[in-house]
């Protein structure tokens, strides 16, 4: 019990609780996060080994029914949001989906492969898999970055940023808070949007 509650990532108490295991995000339905790596595991696990008793939780049985595992869901009903640490994040991502993600990094154009993807699918978002843009909302904008002209509903949040010292909208995943790009007012019918996204803030899902 201890080593689960030791990850909790307390700031988000009422939100789905979510542990790695295997290398995917599972996710319950309680109120707690415990999204961790092996490494963390083993780490404190080590750590628990030694004092598992003294910080054996009051309601030891409670505490291990809230850590029943369901995998994070790519469309849910409703987005939950989560943070982690920045340890936590560097330890799940690439330093190059890092820099992008939780940087706000923007990757070299032409260099993703989603550029030229034309199937049938979802683009899912590289942090937490939650379901950001739908094949049929891409477009061609010959910019070097994945476009979309739209987002699916409530899945991406935006802010202004200074970074150009011209203002522009960021968006970024309303689950994970992942730095996705900016949108831009030169986008086609019917939106007139161009959502310019980093590809590797993105996994593609074929249909
Ligand atoms: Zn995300």
């Amino acid at each position: 019990m201890f080593i689960q509650r030791s990850a909790v990532n307390r700031k988000y108490s009422g939100m789905q609780s979510i542990r790695a295991m295997k290398g995917l995000f599972i996710v319950n339905d309680f109120d707690r996060i415990t999204l961790m790596n092996r490494r963390t595991l083993l780490s404190i696990g080590l750590v628990a080994a030694a004092t598992t008793i003294p910080f054996l939780p009051r309601n030891s049985k409670t505490a291990h029914a809230m850590d029943d595992d369901i995998q994070l869901e790519s469309n849910p009903k409703s987005v939950r949001p989560f943070t982690l640490t920045a340890d936590d994040w560097k330890s799940r991502l690439s330093d190059e989906a890092f820099y992008v993600l939780r940087e706000e990094g923007t990757e070299r154009p032409f260099t993703s492969a989603h550029n030229d993807e034309k199937r049938e699918g979802e683009y899912h978002c590289a942090g937490c898999d939650l379901a950001l843009f739908e094949a049929g909302m891409k477009f061609d904008s010959g910019t070097g970055w994945p476009s979309f002209w739209q987002a699916i509903d409530g899945r991406v949040e935006t802010k202004r940023d200074f970074k150009l010292i011209l203002p522009r909208t960021e968006y970024h995943c309303a689950r994970c808070g992942g730095h996705q790009g900016h949108i831009f007012k030169d986008g086609p019918k019917p939106t007139g949007l161009r959502y310019c996204n980093n590809g590797i803030a993105l996994n593609f899902k074929p249909a």
